[in-house]
């Protein structure tokens, strides 16, 4: 195990999407199961998504990623980010099976360099009053690119390509190696074989790093077992055998742990979004300007702040009512 790996690991600290094994049966610990096929598909135009999708981070975490370097987040708030992003923009790039590349740390020290999701449709999870993404994830192992669409999928990580892609770094990359097997098991349809090493090995979590020389983050039991029906249709129906159904969702923040959509009720209130209610946010809410001379707050809440009276007096007509209310940012 290479150092920057080892780093990896300890800065995930705790593996987040934990798979038990009892009586040789994976069991999920905090992902629920998801029957996609009763699933009600979503038309991905809808208004509601995006707002939707940012719910999935809390306030902190936004005013994170708008302040900080990616390499800095928190590895579950770049994950939770990327997964939004995925959500609420590939279904506008091509025709189903709509792809996802994710090229993967040289530095994790996995046998494959590069994992593909094929992206069918946005599907409503009732029970949980979200979305899902019907999806499947292949790992373009060696013998997938013996296979000529293997070889096209891994042309598609060029920078002249229009298929969306990630460069993820250590930390996420492990995050994703753990977060597979579970989207995978979360709406299994097939069985395990013997040979599986989830009942092989009941006491070895599946997700440690004994497995770490594996070229893919799944079993292979589901391998090749209902496969996306578009991806049959399309230009690698080739790979189909080597892919692995999963059901990819938003992960949402805790509402009891952190605030939650302040800016999206902003939006609902009519009001402009201030993006920057981070310490270096001191600009002007009217016009982003950094004051002349100097920035100015509200006097009554000091809760806005304003480069010049003009842009004060400008904005007073919208801003005297969430000032008198309270309702300025920082009070939610
Ligand atoms: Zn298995
Ligand atoms: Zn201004
Ligand atoms: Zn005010």
């Amino acid at each position: 195990m290479s150092n920057l790996r080892r780093a990896a690991h300890k800065r995930l600290a705790l593996n987040s999407f934990p798979i038990t094994t009892s009586q040789s049966f994976p069991a999920l610990w905090n992902v629920h199961y998801v029957n996609l096929a009763k699933s009600p598909v979503v038309n991905t135009n809808m208004k509601w998504l995006p707002a939707h999708l940012e719910l999935s981070l809390s306030d902190s975490e936004l005013s994170c990623l708008k302040a900080l370097d990616r390499s800095k987040l928190a590895t579950i708030t770049s994950l939770k980010a990327m997964i939004s992003r995925m959500l609420s923009d590939v279904f506008h790039i091509g025709q189903p099976p709509h792809l996802i590349l994710l090229r993967l740390s040289p530095n994790s020290g996995y046998a494959c360099n590069v994992l593909v999701l094929f992206l069918e449709c946005l599907r409503l999870d009732l029970s949980a009053h979200t979305v899902v993404a019907d999806a499947s994830v292949l790992a373009l192992t060696p013998a997938v690119l013996e296979i000529q669409a293997g070889q096209q999928l891994l042309d598609l990580m060029e920078p002249s390509s229009e298929a969306m892609k990630f460069e993820i770094n250590d930390a996420e990359t492990t995050a994703w190696w753990q977060l597979l097997p579970v989207l995978a098991e979360r709406c299994r349809t097939w069985t395990h074989t013997s040979s599986c090493k989830y009942s092989n090995d009941a006491s070895e979590s599946l997700q440690e790093e004994q497995n770490s020389n594996q070229d893919s983050p799944l079993c292979g039991c589901g391998s090749g077992q209902d496969i996306l029906p578009s991806l049959l249709q399309s230009d690698w129906k080739d790979v189909a055998p080597y892919t692995t159904r999963i059901a990819l969702s938003p992960l949402f923040a805790m509402a009891y742990l952190e605030s939650i959509g302040s800016s999206a009720r902003d939006k609902s209130f009519g009001l402009d979004v201030d993006t920057d209610d981070v310490p270096s946010g001191d600009v002007c809410r009217v016009c982003g300007g950094r004051g002349k001379p100097k920035i100015m707050s509200c006097s009554v809440c000091y809760k806005v702040k304003y480069c010049s009276r003009a842009c004060q007096k400008g904005d007073w007509k919208r801003h005297k009512v969430e000032c008198r209310k309270g309702l300025a940012k920082g009070n939610f």
